[in-house]
């Protein structure tokens, strides 16, 4: 559906900003500008829901999580940066995969079964566009989602299949 990007993340983002805050942790969403674009709400706020719960998993007390969005000509981007632990560049594709865990996390004992990113992909892939992970700095990880302001298949339509 047709969405208006700033108000859609403010209430995307804002109840984690409670729950980051009671890990010590702080989510801030960076000033949007105003822009439509057309998307699937439901998917890009489960999109989100990965993205930030991923990105307070890995990063410590004491650090920010950035949301920011911004329109880039026919696309948009959609960027989640933490200040954590980092993921290697060795592993930087991989995570997408299914069940794929670096091994740091592979012995966490909290959450996680590897299934998050390669469902964030999904979502991405449905929306015709582009996730990738990059080295944040001075240390951390952006995730940044790039995507068509208009996506010209019918989202509805779920019959692709990629991979
Ligand atoms: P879940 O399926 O519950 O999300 P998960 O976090 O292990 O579990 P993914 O979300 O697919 O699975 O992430 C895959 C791996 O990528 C993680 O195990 C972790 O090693 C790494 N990873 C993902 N996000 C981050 C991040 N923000 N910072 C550092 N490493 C990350």
């Amino acid at each position: 559906e047709k969405t208006q990007v700033a108000s859609f993340l403010d209430h995307t983002v804002e109840p984690y900003t409670e729950i980051a805050a009671s890990q010590g942790k702080k989510l801030v969403l960076a000033p949007v500008p105003e822009f439509v674009v057309t998307l699937d709400q439901n998917l890009i706020h489960q999109l989100m829901n990965i993205l930030i719960d991923n990105a307070m998993k890995y990063s410590p007390q004491g650090s920010t999580i950035t949301v920011s969005a911004k329109p880039l000509g026919r696309k948009w981007q959609l960027v989640v940066a933490d200040q954590g632990i980092g993921i290697k560049s060795a592993d930087r594709q991989r995570i997408f995969d299914r069940f794929y865990r670096v091994d740091s996390s592979r012995s966490r004992k909290t959450g996680g079964n590897g299934l998050g990113l390669s469902i964030a992909n999904w979502i991405v892939s449905l929306h015709h566009g582009t996730i990738v992970a990059k080295e944040n700095q001075p240390h951390g990880t952006q995730f940044v989602t790039t995507l068509p302001v208009t996506p010209n298949s019918s989202l509805g339509s779920r019959r692709e299949k990629k991979g």
